[in-house]
């Protein structure tokens, strides 16, 4: 069988001091697990507009469609700021969501126990929480039509959309149901179903994919105002939640926020499945380029490194190598190895990024 392809490309800012980190930790698990990953690289963001004028080349957008799963470091930064917004180097992420049809967005919201004091709320109520919110991506009141700002009599209206089809709705939904049958089997769909038709439709459709394709899986429905309460109230009562695009920007932003510092948090975007069962995926931080610490060597590649975690996960069948790469990180974090981004009010002797990195490797040898 030949090794599946990752196609790397670390972007701007602290993209590629983050993405060397990712790279030690590929190494490790292809010399001490046997895990073969054929690793390519390429440029995408200011990087890539540097090199080729454009934030995104046809050659490396064309590389993303073949490779079995993208990881991307960060892109933008002030040096770029002032380029026209079609070579802007966020376009070149654009494009890449936007070609490879990525419509389920996964954030995951995990607390780490050694860091449950940043949050926001009590410490018993976010410690080993593990949820992932699924938010539709690519349709919804972001895209529909009609939008604009029109005049009506003497004065502005401000107007959008909120569409969906049943395929849609069914794509992201079979996403969620797939994701939860990895995880405790629990999925809970979060609409407006009582004041929004596509809030009814939405809920006629995820039911239906459930009752015919995966009835062993535990479906909830909740309105999405109330899922926002319970998630500040008891987060721990979810596994899998799968919502539209506008519900699933906000919910996911304060889902991620429970757990502390954007250092810290993974994401993935995935697509239809491709021609060996799993989707066309793109991997990347939450984070940005962070312009004000690149080249500092006070990146948190944690970020990153987890979300190679979920591309171990959901597109090389590694499971149980990610979650041992999680718990190298909740290791090394219990120890005490902060980036300057973890410490708290109290403190302490923050470590670079590089020493971060190696701490997980210690801990994965440790692991062995
Ligand atoms: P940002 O996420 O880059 O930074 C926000 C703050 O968080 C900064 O103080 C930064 O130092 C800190 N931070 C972020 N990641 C960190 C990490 N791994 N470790 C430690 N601290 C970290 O957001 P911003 O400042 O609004 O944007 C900076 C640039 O990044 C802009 O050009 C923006 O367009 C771009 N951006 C890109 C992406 C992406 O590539 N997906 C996402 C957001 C912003």
């Amino acid at each position: 069988m030949t090794a599946p392809t990752l196609l790397i490309l670390p972007g701007d800012g602290i993209g590629p001091e983050v993405m060397a980190e990712v790279r030690k930790v590929i190494s490790w698990f292809g010399n001490r697990r046997g895990l073969a990953i054929n690793v390519e690289e390429d440029l995408v963001g200011g990087a890539a507009y540097d090199v080729h004028g454009v934030p995104l080349s046809d050659a490396t957008m064309e590389r993303a469609q073949n490779a079995d799963a993208v990881l991307l470091g960060a892109v933008g930064g002030p040096k770029y700021d002032a380029l026209d917004f079609s070579v802007k180097p966020e376009r070149g992420l654009l494009r890449l969501r936007k070609e490879m049809d990525l419509f389920a967005n996964l954030r995951p919201a995990q607390c780490f126990d050694a860091l449950a004091d940043f949050s926001s709320l009590k410490k018993e109520v976010v410690a080993g929480l593990d949820i992932v919110i699924v938010r539709e991506l690519t349709s919804g009141i972001y895209f529909g039509e009609p939008r604009g700002i029109i005049t009506e009599g003497n004065e502005r209206v401000g107007i959008n959309t909120q569409r969906y089809t049943e395929g849609e709705i069914a794509r992201v939904a079979r996403s969620a149901f797939e994701l939860a049958r990895r995880r405790s089997n629990r999925v809970c769909s979060m609409e407006k179903a009582n004041v929004m038709e596509s809030g009814v439709l939405w809920r006629q459709v995820v039911t239906e994919v459930h009752d015919a394709e995966y009835p062993d899986v535990e479906l909830s429905h909740m309105y999405a105002d109330a899922g926002a309460m319970q998630l500040c109230r008891w987060p721990k009562q979810f596994d899998v939640i799968v919502t539209d695009n506008l519900f699933g920007d906000l919910l996911s932003d304060a889902a991620a926020m429970l757990t502390g510092s954007l250092g810290m948090l993974p994401s993935a975007s995935l697509g239809a499945p491709m021609a060996n069962g799993r989707p066309k995926a793109l991997y990347e931080p939450v984070h940005g380029s962070a312009p004000d610490i690149a080249g500092q060597g006070k990146a948190n590649p944690i970020a990153c490194v987890l979300s190679f975690a979920m591309a171990l996960r959901y597109s090389f069948d590694a499971g149980d190598e990610a979650t041992r790469l999680e718990q190298a990180i909740e290791k090394v974090l219990a120890d005490g190895a902060r980036t300057p981004d973890l410490l708290g009010p109290e403190g302490g002797t923050p470590i670079t990024t590089v020493q971060m990195g190696d701490a997980i490797i210690a801990a994965l040898d440790a692991s062995l």
